[in-house]
């Protein structure tokens, strides 16, 4: 199907009004992961306003948008509703639930990472319906939740739904980006026998066997991919069984986090570390290792026990999606950047993982992410719609 930028443009600048105000309203609207009830009602709205064919509300609180398109191939857009804590707000030049616009940036929490980049994606969408085309396949503008916290969204989503390409919309300031490492965390717990301070030999102090384990933790070969650089590991944080001073704690736990390249499966990263632990005189009997796992609980009062696994992928240069996304981006965007990795996970890793080949794009800064300095370009803004058009338009016929 062709439509011609021109008209892409040219939509893209008429609707740019009304999505600065829809972002400054949801950017206004604070939503941590669990508490997202109140930006998705107002996201459902916009959507079912925008004209889109469908719009629900998933079993665990993400908001689905449909666009009917004939028979090809569905083409699913990512984006996310929650974020980060705020932190002490001094330390921001604008408060960050203010959305406010200062020279031609917007403003707050969220605004990069990424309510801007979503509610980018969910008018361009919507252009399809407004400049009355009809898409080759369907389009589902996914806004799911918790993705900061593990992607408890982004899995439930490819439980239900499925598409032939994906676009993952962190940001990227404009450029194509074909995948990122993964994360993964373990918890290692020592194991030894509480006693009183007072009386050392009657106990066995889990602090010893922890510190010969962190002191052999940097005698580990790290895997390594051309693309991706070397996998890394940092201890984190550290706790025992005990609150008191005077006791010989139990346990210890020592949490490692763990930044994966996309050959190595979590598995592999356990049997390292156990072997590691093997390889100590002393340690092999007293020592577990797992990737941690928490329970957490939606707006909409679903609890899942998740993994603390954030998949890394990489689609390869030559893949056809990503040649032909580079292709649309450099019609559409008039400038070539080439193709790039993120540094941070995302929810692609899922999408990946349920077969559904992830290429990225994002307006926004993505080192402006998690700061108190966050805040999105509006002409950024206004490339990105017209980009995302040209991405389904090009990610369609790939397929
Ligand atoms: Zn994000």
């Amino acid at each position: 199907m062709d439509l011609p930028l021109e008209s892409m443009r040219s939509a893209a600048q008429e609707y740019h009004p009304p999505l600065i105000d829809f972002t400054q309203h949801i950017v206004a609207t604070p939503s941590l992961p669990g508490q997202e009830g109140d930006v998705a009602a107002i996201i459902a709205t916009e959507m079912e306003n925008l004209g889109y064919d469908e719009v629900w509300r998933d079993q665990v609180g993400n908001i689905i948008g449909k666009i009917n398109g004939g028979d090809g191939p569905t083409i699913l857009l990512n984006g996310h509703m929650d974020h980060v804590d705020a932190g002490p707000l001094e330390g921001w030049p604008y408060p960050p639930f203010s959305g406010q616009i200062v020279d031609g940036n917007l403003w707050g929490r969220a605004s990069v990472d990424m309510k801007g980049p979503t509610a980018c994606m969910i008018y361009a969408a919507s252009l399809f319906k407004q400049l009355n085309i009809k898409p080759s396949g369907d389009i589902y503008m996914t806004v799911p939740v918790m993705e900061e916290i593990g992607g408890l969204g982004t899995q439930h989503l490819i439980t239900h739904l499925n598409a032939q390409a994906a676009i993952c919309g962190e940001p990227s300031s404009n450029t194509l980006r074909r995948g990122h490492r993964g994360r993964v965390e373990l918890r290692v717990t020592f194991n030894g026998r509480s006693a009183h301070a007072s009386a050392p030999h009657l106990g066995e102090n889990p602090h010893y066997a922890a510190a010969v384990f962190l002191s052999n933790l940097s005698t580990l070969t790290m895997a390594y991919d051309d693309t991706l650089g070397p996998s890394s590991v940092a201890p984190t944080l550290y706790s025992t069984d005990q609150i008191s001073p005077n006791v010989i704690p139990g346990q210890v736990y020592l949490t490692l986090d763990w930044r994966n390249i996309a050959l190595e499966k979590p598995a592999d990263i356990v049997a390292k570390v156990e072997a590691l632990v093997h390889s100590i005189k002393g340690l092999e009997q007293n020592v577990d290792v797992v990737v941690k796992t928490q329970d957490f609980t939606t707006y909409t009062g679903v609890t899942q026990a998740i993994p603390a696994i954030f998949p890394s992928y990489l689609l390869p240069e030559n893949n056809r999606f990503v040649q032909a996304a580079h292709r649309a981006l450099v019609d559409a965007l008039g400038r070539d950047d080439g193709v790039d990795i993120w540094r941070f996970a995302t929810d692609g890793g899922h999408l990946m993982t349920a077969d559904i080949p992830t290429v990225g794009f994002g307006p926004g800064d993505e080192t402006l992410a998690h700061t108190n300095q966050e805040r999105i370009s509006l002409a950024e803004m206004e490339e990105a719609v017209v980009a995302y058009i040209a991405l389904i338009l090009a990610l369609a016929e790939a397929a």
